[in-house]
């Protein structure tokens, strides 16, 4: 996600946000294991056909340890969502395909207790579920490798979680938030999914999703993917999105509001559609530039890596790198051609290849905030060195304040320490492995990882092979250091 530069991080910078990875396993989670022996109907192997792209290997996050359990690799949401504005009501119903990686006795999932769910099946057949602050717990014994579909029926007022995070655009809390106008937006970074949808809240875990969002006209609903179908009758609008490659959770967007759409195209052909209030301008501030910002990002990173791409603009101060469909707040600055070269950068950085674990989310960070740099350089005139060594000058301040990139406090989560750091190590590593095999570095490795996750060990190790170089100390040096590594 983007966001204004505080005074510590002196003049214009945006900053967006991302995620990251840690070492992962799939199953030492689940309370209680069964023993009840798997059945071996071929069916039953999970995950089958065109789920197999979302299979995940799931993991515990090593920073926020509390959303997420490794037990779950959900492999499809879809998700039925009617908003009900004169009430500020939710209304879902949910099925989530999933998968199970190791036997347990009953199945964990995030969720929140401001919402009540009235009715839960598994394959079917119904069960109980119990909810206790921010966890789901279904009594249904699983057994690994198997796949499961279950359906929860639920409604309520969603209501934002604190953010692990000091920005100024956290202040409302993580999840889906509401607008004195009865609007709604999610911001869900580093986690918040759970806010409004039972959900394994952690990056590791991609899945694919459909959404149907249904409302009074004329407020309609956006979600990320592409909208398959858009309905009016008797006064209630449904749209219906589709996003056919796995995303994380937090990758997730949906809008109630009442929009109105315009349709661009990115030199190469990839469909762009802008979201903005029906009473303003249909192309607010730079947006009608998004298709530049993908041309520009094609010629260095390779094609982009979805079928389509789109902004939505919500009421609020932020930006965020939402899979296919990016939210901005309605500011100047989120809605700058800047903001969006770094939201769309993400798409091959964060979205096609998603840190594994939050302790790297400066995968991310780093690359977008670096490729932001460039492009603000050619747009300034100047060059991504001087650039960099503008950015020096407050890096080390940012990183005292922070911790270290890849090892930052987990209280501040979005700083700028993991954003200007790590932009500057790409500039070192530039000039250390030069001009050529950079670039092949940066278009090789989404192209390479598209729909995965990765964490700093595998992501160091193709770079170390790719390049022929030992870079392990130096990137342990930028990544993990309290202090700034001596730049050449
Ligand atoms: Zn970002």
């Amino acid at each position: 996600m983007s966001r204004r530069a505080g005074a510590a991080a002196a003049a214009a910078c945006c900053l967006t946000l991302a995620a990251c990875a840690g070492e992962g396993s799939g199953g030492d989670a689940g309370p209680g294991r069964t023993s009840a022996a798997p059945t071996s109907s071929p069916s039953n192997d999970a995950p089958a056909g065109d789920l197999a792209i979302a299979r995940s290997q799931t993991r515990t996050d090593s920073v926020y340890p509390e959303f997420g359990n490794p037990l779950v690799d959900a492999l499809h949401y879809d998700l039925d969502l009617t908003w009900a504005p004169d009430a500020d009501r939710l209304t879902g119903r949910e099925t989530l395909t999933f998968r199970a990686t190791d036997d347990a006795a009953q199945v964990p999932l995030d969720f929140n207790e401001q919402l009540v769910v009235s009715s839960a099946t598994v394959d079917g057949a119904p069960v109980e579920v119990s909810v206790e602050g921010n966890d789901l717990t279904v009594a249904h014994a699983v057994v690994a490798d198997r796949q499961y579909e279950l359906v929860l029926e639920y409604a309520g007022t969603p209501a934002p979680a604190p953010a692990p995070s000091q920005r100024a655009d956290f202040t409302q809390g993580v999840g889906w938030s509401i607008t004195p106008e009865h609007e709604t937006w999610t911001l869900q970074e580093p986690y918040g999914a759970f806010t409004w949808y039972a959900v394994n809240d952690q990056p590791s875990d991609k899945a694919l999703y459909d959404f149907t969002l249904s409302a009074p006209a004329p407020m309609s609903g956006v979600a990320n993917g592409v909208l398959t179908s858009s309905t009016t009758d008797g006064g209630r609008s449904v749209n219906s999105w589709h996003l056919a490659e796995p995303a994380a959770s937090y990758l997730v967007t949906v809008a109630f509001g009442d929009f109105q759409r315009t349709d661009l195209s990115s030199a190469s052909g990839v469909p762009i559609q802008v979201w903005t209030d029906a009473d303003g301008d249909p192309l607010p501030g730079d947006t009608a530039a998004a298709p530049d910002a993908i041309d520009w990002l094609e010629e260095l990173l390779g094609p982009y890596p979805f079928d389509s791409f789109g902004v939505l603009v919500v009421d609020n101060e932020s930006g965020m790198e939402t899979q296919t469909m990016v939210t901005l707040g309605d500011s100047a600055y989120s809605l700058s051609e800047a903001v969006l070269v770094h939201e769309a950068a993400h798409h091959w950085y964060g979205d096609t290849v998603t840190p594994a674990d939050w302790s790297d989310v400066w995968m991310n960070e780093g690359m977008a905030m670096y490729l932001q740099g460039m492009w603000e350089a050619e747009q300034e005139g100047t060059t991504i060195v001087r650039k960099i060594d503008e950015w020096a000058d407050f890096e080390s301040d940012l990183r005292a304040e922070s911790g270290p990139p890849g090892a930052f406090d987990p209280a501040r989560f979005g700083d700028g320490n993991i954003y200007y750091g790590p932009a500057l190590m790409w500039q070192e590593l530039r000039e250390r492995i030069g001009e050529t095999r950079f670039f092949e570095v940066l278009r090789e490795w989404p192209a390479r990882e598209a729909n995965g996750t990765a964490d700093r060990r595998e992501y160091v190790d193709w770079i170390e092979e790719t390049t022929d170089e030992e870079l392990s100390a130096f990137f342990d040096d930028w990544l993990l250091d309290e202090t700034t590594p001596e730049r050449d």
